[in-house]
């Protein structure tokens, strides 16, 4: 048998593993490799197993429905799958078969929705395989999220991005949600030179949701302007999130604000990533309590865009689409 490369993206180097486990991974990627899919919309498959504590294993592939968010990534299929049958249970690994050769282009990477939906019932070190029987790499949940923002003085927030933070907050619907639930709703201000477009949490009585980064980034896209292009639209200098608590934002929300920065960027190569500001506010007097800062490169440490797969040209139509 040819030998097998375990590999580490983040330290960029070759692994050498124990047998078992080495063995123990190469069975879930043969078990992800008989997973189904159907990729009418996408036209990429994505096969995965997950594999329990106590040793199961279940597959999950991507299903397609229609033209819109409506359908089952592979992570939540295999995921399901578990929770059928045994309900909440400690998991072990998650792997994705992927076709040879793997490139940085075929590196499969949870998106931002399955971070959050495998951050809910995963522990950080759930251990990520993706690879073929020629070469496999290997990081964990953990190397997927970020959390250690630092402080910042109240008085560096930007006042403006501020108060329109909150008021995006206290628009955010929550009338669906569980008291318990209720002080994670955050609401979001993305700040032009000129102009602030508001994100609020939207949802319906169906669970049917949009949330507050993607629907700033729908504003700032529906009020792009007509001829003549003067681009200032694009100059966004900073993202103000506010919440009654410690933000705790979706990785789906900053998987958007990156895919956007990255666009903007390949407009204008010499901005830095867009700083975010995040701000916890009093629930009562809604004055501001504490501050973080971070950007749209720092809080998604592996980003799932169009340039981390290798889809220059898709990012080249997308910015002309946009102008
Ligand atoms: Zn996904």
């Amino acid at each position: 048998m040819a030998e097998i490369e375990f590999w580490s993206p983040l330290q960029q180097k070759s692994l050498s593993l124990p047998a078992g486990e080495q063995q123990k991974y190469l069975r879930l990627l043969d078990t992800a490799r008989t997973s189904t899919s159907v990729a009418d919309q996408s036209g990429h498959h994505v096969r995965v197993a997950l594999l329990t504590g106590a040793g199961q294993t279940f597959t999950g592939g991507n299903y397609e429905y229609a033209l819109s968010d409506s359908f089952v990534h592979a992570e939540s299929s295999a995921l399901n799958n578990v929770l059928t049958q045994f309900g909440r249970v400690q998991l072990e690994a998650l792997a994705y078969d992927v076709p040879p050769p793997i490139t940085p282009t075929t590196f499969c990477i949870p998106c931002g929705r399955c971070l959050d939906i495998l951050s809910a019932y995963a522990s950080p070190d759930l251990a990520i395989v993706v690879g073929d029987s020629r070469r496999v790499s290997l990081t964990y949940l953990k190397d997927y999220l970020f959390a250690d923002f630092a402080n910042v003085p109240l008085d560096r927030v930007s006042p403006r991005g501020q108060d329109e933070a909150v008021l995006a907050l206290k628009r955010g619907i929550d009338a669906y949600l569980p008291e318990t639930h209720k002080d994670q709703v955050y609401g979001v201000a993305l700040v032009g030179k000129d102009q602030i477009w508001r994100g609020s949490l939207y949802t319906n009585a169906s669970y049917d949701a949009v949330t507050p980064i993607l629907s700033a980034i729908q504003t700032w896209r529906n009020t792009l302007p007509l001829e003549p292009y003067d681009y200032s639209h694009f100059h966004l200098t900073k993202a103000v999130v506010a919440s009654f608590q410690r933000p705790h934002i979706f990785y789906r929300d900053r998987q958007a604000l990156t895919d956007l920065d990255e666009l903007i960027r390949l407009k204008f190569p010499s901005l830095g990533p867009l700083p975010v500001d995040m701000l916890q506010v009093d629930s009562k007097t809604l004055r501001p309590l504490q501050a973080w800062r971070t950007n749209a490169a720092e809080w998604l440490p592996f980003p799932y865009t169009p340039s981390s797969f290798g889809m220059h040209d898709t990012l080249h139509q997308l910015l002309t689409q946009l102008t």
